[in-house]
């Protein structure tokens, strides 16, 4: 359904429509200019051959220390995506389950359908304001659970898991033998403080990306902070498949974490008045929704809406959202991705409460 919408909203941009574009959770701004002068200059410099499958050692001892973490214990992949898929390719095994509190990244689920292993939700809700329920999520764990994911801050909801849960989810995963694969893509641009699984230990799996926070999602670059062992599995895995995240593009996130403090605090501020501006004309049409913690996004609901239909039909208003239901079973919501300027932001969201049945 999201590529349905997706699709059909760059073909009405292409019959000259005007459209607001809150489907993806695409960045608008451009990638820092220093990072992709740091990517040129790399290239002038030779960096477009074949290079290390681990990643390139500058950008993995930089990221070690950022993590104080060990060089071996982190793996360049292409995209945090590819670091998803190929952690469950290679601790997954057919039949084996993995757990995961939902509203969820549509990712997970296909990833996990992919190598044959069953995804078992949470199902958490708007009127707890997400949180999520330790009970109910240990109860879902059997003999065949092999990993739990967390996502914080998370997508679709832009929630912070809070350290009291986190820890307890932590302590539950280390007592039933289960791997905790955290994934953290936008903490670094975090409205309010979210904790990390390094805070619990380093045994348990951190992915995270240069995708949010540099603008930099067509680069596909991300990395997996992974205990040494699996690290190997992973960097013999990237030797056979994508071989490298090509080097030059390492160097354009090296730059990016050189100057990550200045980049990451200007996204957080636009994001926040972005956030503002979208919760203004929501809470004028008495919409109901939790602010969110983090970028990017917004996931209200609204009582008795079938979210595909309406994603639908307010295409032929100029406006495209994502419906609740590619992020588990959430007919009833719809999220919003805040990836456009404020004013497209004022006009886009009014637009879509107009449009409401
Ligand atoms: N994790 C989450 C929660 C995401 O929302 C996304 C992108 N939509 C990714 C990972 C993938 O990011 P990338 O592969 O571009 O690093």
């Amino acid at each position: 359904m999201l590529y349905e919408i997706s699709e059909k909203a760059i073909q009405l941009e292409n019959q000259g429509k005007k459209m607001i574009k809150f489907n993806l959770g695409d960045p608008d701004m451009p990638t820092p200019p220093e990072i992709i002068e740091a990517a040129y200059d790399a290239m002038k410099q030779g960096k477009t051959k074949y290079s290390s499958a681990a990643g390139e050692k500058v950008l993995r001892e930089e990221l070690a220390s950022i993590h104080d973490v060990s060089v071996d214990n982190v793996v360049i992949t292409t995209g945090s995506k590819w670091a998803v898929f190929s952690l469950m390719f290679l601790l997954l095994n057919k039949g084996e389950n993995v757990v995961v509190p939902s509203p969820h990244w549509t990712s997970y689920d296909l990833a996990a359908k992919r190598v044959g292993a069953e995804l078992r939700f949470l199902k958490g809700d708007l009127e707890s304001n997400w949180k999520i329920d330790v009970e109910k999520l240990e109860n879902l764990i059997d003999e065949k659970t092999r990993l739990l994911i967390l996502n914080s801050p998370g997508n679709p909801t832009s929630k912070v898991i809070d350290e009291k849960t986190f820890s307890e989810i932590v302590q539950i995963a280390k007592s039933r033998g289960i791997t905790v694969m955290s994934d953290e893509v936008y903490a670094d641009i975090s409205f309010v403080k979210a904790k990390s699984i390094l805070d619990f230990g380093d045994d348990q799996i951190l992915i995270s990306g240069f995708s949010k926070i540099f603008a930099m999602t067509g680069w596909r670059i991300g990395y997996a902070i992974v205990e040494k062992e699996l690290a190997q599995k992973m960097i013999k895995l990237n030797q056979i498949t994508t071989t490298c995240v090509p080097a030059f593009i390492q160097y354009g996130a090296l730059k990016g974490l050189e100057t990550k403090k200045k980049i990451e605090d200007a996204v957080r501020d636009q994001f926040r008045l972005r956030a503002d501006a979208a919760t203004k004309v929501l809470s004028k049409a008495k919409m109901n929704f939790s602010r969110p913690d983090a970028p990017f996004y917004l996931f209200p609901k609204v009582d008795g809406l079938d979210s595909e239909r309406f994603a639908l039909d307010l295409l032929d208003s100029g406006v495209a959202i994502a419906p609740g239901t590619a992020f588990g079973d959430y007919r009833e919501y719809f999220r919003i991705a805040l990836t456009v300027n404020e004013e497209k932001i004022r006009e886009g969201l009014e637009t879509l409460c107009e449009a409401l049945p």
